[in-house]
């Protein structure tokens, strides 16, 4: 009995070793990984900046700024008593022209975001201006302005608004609400500011400022020197005054190197043929 018991033991002994090596099987990884092993969710470190690196500024002033052509008119009408007076037709034919030639209108504040920021113009960028504020500025230049969808700025002189010969508030109100037209100051009564005493010349460039934006209900950032005359204290005052543009009347396309206070001027006269504009602005 004491044999067979250990026979038996043996034979189970045995089959126990063997069935335990032969048998046994390692569980493939991925079961391994899925069943038995969580997977770990690794955090994003937060990586502290160093502290060397400076914040990026914007630059302030456009190094490759493109000089514009501001083109300076005046009346637009018939009634001819020197060549600043530009007869309709002849205007009509001049707005259509720099249409067709893919000129496009700008107003004083896409120029500003040019020079300042480099923010691109349109290929051929040009600005319109009229001094003055005449009448005619309305009932003749802005219907034809609009038949193109021409930008202007015009220079009024806040003592002149309502005037016979001058803009009323309400046609500078409709003017403004169409989107094309903006309004820029040319002093309260257009004298030669380099001669009067500097307390009424600050008050021409301030106070035609404050007039006009009570009118328009926007900020006015462009002024033009009466008589195209300024001179250091002029040009003072009129950045003291918050201007971001001055014009004056020296020929030749607005650089912004000019100084933005000095800026030159096309003057178009009433004599100029349209086959001369048109050499001027291909
Ligand atoms: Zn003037």
């Amino acid at each position: 009995m004491h044999k067979l018991t250990a026979n038996l033991s043996l034979c189970i002994a045995i089959w126990f070793l063997f069935a335990s090596t032969t048998n046994y099987k390692t569980p493939p990884s991925s079961t391994k990984l899925t069943t038995v092993v969580k997977p770990i969710i690794k955090k994003p470190k937060l990586i502290p900046k160093p502290l060397t690196q400076k914040p990026i500024k914007k630059p302030l002033v456009n190094p490759f700024p493109r000089p514009v052509p501001i083109l300076m008119y005046h009346s637009i009408g018939v009634k001819r008593r020197n060549n600043l007076f530009v007869a309709p037709d002849k205007f009509a034919q001049q707005i259509k022209h720099l249409h067709k030639a893919g000129y496009q209108t700008i107003c004083f504040q896409t120029l500003e975001e040019h020079w300042k920021s480099g923010k691109p113009l349109p290929a051929k960028p040009i600005l319109l201006t009229f001094d003055d504020g005449y009448k005619d500025n309305y009932t003749i230049a802005f219907p034809i302005l609009k038949k193109y969808r021409s930008k202007a700025t015009i220079f009024v002189i806040s003592n002149f608004v309502g005037d016979a010969n001058h803009l009323s508030q309400n046609q500078i109100k409709e003017m403004i609400k169409s989107g094309l037209i903006d309004i820029g100051a040319h002093t309260k009564t257009h004298p030669d500011l380099t001669t009067i005493p500097s307390a009424k010349m600050y008050r021409e460039i301030f106070g035609s400022r404050q007039i006009l934006t009570k009118y328009t209900g926007k900020p006015v950032i462009a002024f033009a020197y009466p008589i195209g005359l300024y001179n250091y204290e002029v040009v003072k005052a009129t950045g003291a005054a918050r201007y971001k543009f001055a014009v004056t009347t020296k020929p030749g396309y607005a650089h912004a190197k000019q100084g933005w206070l000095t800026l030159h001027r096309v003057r178009i006269n009433g004599d100029l043929s349209l086959a001369a504009f048109t050499r001027m602005f291909p």
